[in-house]
C-alpha cells in the first residue's frame, strides 16, 4: 500500500472541506490529515477515498464519511494516553484517527468477517494501540473500563446501560440515538450516578445490532 503525495493532496483537500464545514478541532483534523483512509477501502473506491461519502466495506456495512468520523471525535475530546473504546470496527478507520490522537483504543465489531479484516489492516500499517476484539457491544468491554471515552459508530435505537456504566467520571460517550434516523448524543459522567446529557445533529447510520455473527453468514 502507498501514500503518494497525489493521495496527500486529495487529502489535504479533505482537510479543507471539513473545515469549511465547521470542524475546527484542530487535533482531529491533524489526526485525519496523518491517516491515509484510502488504505480502508476496497481498491475500486480508492479514486474517491478522500471524497465526503461514506462507502460499503462489505457484510452491509459502511465505513462513516469523514465528516461524521471529525464530527464525533471531536465530540469525544481525546487527550493523549485517554483509554477509549469504539463499538463498531467496521473498517478499522475511525480507530486509526483516535490512535492518531494519542489514545490507547479498544474497539469491538459484531461481524467476524469485518473484525479479521480490519485487526489484520491495522497490524500491517503499523497501529499498535489498538486492541480489537470480535464482540458484542451492547456489553462494552468491563475488563478494560473505565474508559475516557466511549463511541458508538452504528445507530442505536436505545443507550446501552453498561456503557454509560463503563465511563470514568469526566469521561464521555459519544452515540448516535434514533431508529431510522439518529440524533448524536454526548453523555459526560459527573459523578458515580450523575451524567450531563447534550443532543447534536441528525446522522443516518448503519443500525447497531444485538448479538455477534459469524465469518460466513453474511
Ligand atoms: N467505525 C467504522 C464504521 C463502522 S459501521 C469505520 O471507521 O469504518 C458500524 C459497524 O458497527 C459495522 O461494522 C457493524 O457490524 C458494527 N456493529 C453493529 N452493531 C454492533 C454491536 N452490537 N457490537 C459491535 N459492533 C456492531
Amino acid at each position: 500500500m502507498k501514500d503518494t503525495y497525489r493521495h496527500k493532496g486529495l487529502r489535504k483537500r479533505m482537510i479543507d472541506a471539513l473545515r469549511q464545514r465547521g470542524i475546527s478541532d484542530e487535533a482531529v483534523l491533524a489526526a485525519m490529515m496523518a491517516v491515509p483512509r484510502h488504505f480502508f477501502l476496497d481498491k475500486a473506491f480508492e479514486e474517491h477515498a478522500y471524497e465526503d461519502k461514506p462507502f460499503p466495506i462489505g457484510n452491509k456495512q459502511t465505513i462513516s464519511q469523514p465528516f461524521t468520523v471529525a464530527y464525533m471525535t471531536a465530540l469525544l475530546q481525546v487527550k493523549p494516553n485517554d483509554r477509549v473504546l469504539e463499538i463498531g470496527t467496521g473498517s478499522g478507520y475511525q480507530a486509526a484517527i483516535l490512535a492518531a490522537l494519542g489514545a490507547h483504543v479498544y474497539t469491538l465489531e459484531r461481524q467476524e468477517a469485518l473484525y479479521l479484516r480490519a485487526k489484520a489492516l491495522l497490524a500491517e500499517l503499523g497501529v499498535r494501540n489498538v486492541r480489537c476484539y470480535w464482540r458484542d457491544g451492547f456489553g462494552g468491554l468491563p475488563e478494560h473500563a473505565p474508559y475516557n471515552g466511549i463511541i458508538v459508530t452504528a445507530g442505536a435505537p436505545v443507550v446501552p446501560e453498561p456503557l454509560r456504566q463503563q465511563l470514568a467520571v469526566a469521561g464521555r460517550l459519544v452515540i448516535p440515538v434514533g431508529e431510522e434516523v439518529q440524533y448524536m448524543h454526548r453523555f459526560t459522567r459527573l459523578s458515580e450516578t450523575e451524567y450531563r446529557e447534550e443532543v447534536f445533529d441528525a446522522f443516518r447510520f448503519v443500525p447497531f445490532l444485538e448479538g455477534i455473527n459469524k465469518k460466513d453468514s453474511k
